[in-house]
């Protein structure tokens, strides 16, 4: 009979030990699930864009219904453009420029057609891409006849040796990789015209009071950044610069590093506001520099380099940037920045105005 119980015994214990031993080793699978769980969500997490479509002195008041609305579709149709490429496993160079070739395509913006006008009344445009895997870019300045400005910037970085490329040249560049090319009004719209006579008024040509006046305009040029499936950062920017400008002023938006800048290792950057500052703040590189050697935030580095840089300086305008974890940062010192953002999930937010 006692033999029979220890038996007994015997068994209980055997049989209590192996589902003691088998916790852990479920706990390890439960571990092992959530955390295949994760990475796949953040593999189809890891892709995102964010446009901008100008900062500067926009207000709510400023503007009609019908022309906010205007702005918020344009804006919202080329995210959704950009994102669907992504989403499709696209490359982020594809999503940056066809985004970036909406907004030229509208009058609403300054960049391609809607373009402001210079001192001369002529339309003179840059624009410039980079690529954050090969830190290869392309950038033009000064153009006057091609069409797309982002299109041509975009052959430089494919297509030559070279990074920027400004005027006659760049336009004989485009004519001979047989790029779309118009007379220069095919740009100009009633508000540019209006805002160059406004300029010429004030005389915001005289330095004293450009400074001033400058304040007062809302800035507008465009830019794109995005994230894709593969990793790689690409920003873009595209601009008619600003109102009333010298003839042969370049900005910051063809100037690599400080209104565009991209790299794999840290982020894309896009700027638009006040070019002089961001030239000689190197603002888009900045932020990537901070990422790198400060081991800042991508919202943290953003902030820094507009929010305290550049407007302790007297520097206005902003940023959009996405960096290599899929992060955005819509960082502006205006009063509005047109602006959108797109994540991997499809969350999108559309807005204008300061919050
Ligand atoms: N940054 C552009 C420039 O200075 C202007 C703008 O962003 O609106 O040319």
């Amino acid at each position: 009979m006692k033999i029979i119980k220890l038996h007994y015994l015997l068994l209980i214990l055997i049989f209590w030990s192996c589902t003691e031993n088998n916790k852990p080793q479920l706990e390890n699978q439960k571990q092992v699930v959530e955390r295949h769980r994760e990475a796949e969500q953040n593999a189809t997490a890891k892709f995102g864009i964010a446009l901008h479509g100008g900062a500067g002195f926009i207000k709510a008041d400023m503007m009609s219904d019908s022309i906010i609305q205007a702005y918020q579709n344009k804006l919202s149709e080329a995210i959704e453009l950009g994102h669907e490429i992504l989403k499709n496993g696209g490359d982020a160079e594809v999503a940056v420029v066809e985004v970036i070739q909406v907004l030229e395509d509208s009058p609403l913006f300054n960049a391609g057609k809607g373009g402001v006008l210079n001192a001369n009344g002529i339309h003179e445009l840059d624009a410039s891409i980079m690529h954050g895997k090969t830190l290869e870019a392309g950038a033009v300045a000064g153009i006057k006849t091609v069409k797309n400005p982002i299109l041509l910037a975009q052959k430089i970085m494919n297509e030559s040796e070279h990074v920027l490329l400004s005027g006659n040249g760049a336009e004989e560049f485009a004519s001979n990789h047989d790029l779309d090319q118009v007379e220069n009004s095919y740009f100009t719209t009633q508000k540019a015209q209006r805002a160059l006579a406004n300029a010429q008024n004030k005389s915001a040509y005289h330095i004293e009071n450009y400074e001033e006046n400058i304040k007062n305009y809302k800035l507008g040029t465009v830019g794109c950044v995005a994230l894709d499936q593969k990793g790689n950062l690409v920003a873009g920017t595209s601009t008619g610069g600003m109102t009333n400008k010298k003839h042969g002023r370049i900005g910051d938006s063809p100037i690599i590093g400080a209104g565009n800048y991209a790299n794999n290792h840290t982020c894309a950057v896009s700027a638009t506001g006040h070019g002089e500052y961001f030239i000689k703040n190197v603002v888009a590189f900045d932020i990537s520099a901070m990422m790198e050697y400060g081991d800042f935030s991508l919202e943290q580095a953003t902030q820094i380099a507009i929010q305290e840089k550049l407007k302790n300086q007297g520097g206005d305008g902003g940023v959009i940037a996405i960096d290599f974890e899929g992060n955005i940062s819509l960082e502006f010192n205006t009063e509005g920045m047109f602006r959108a953002k797109m994540d991997a999930k499809g969350n999108k937010e559309v807005k204008l105005f300061k919050e």
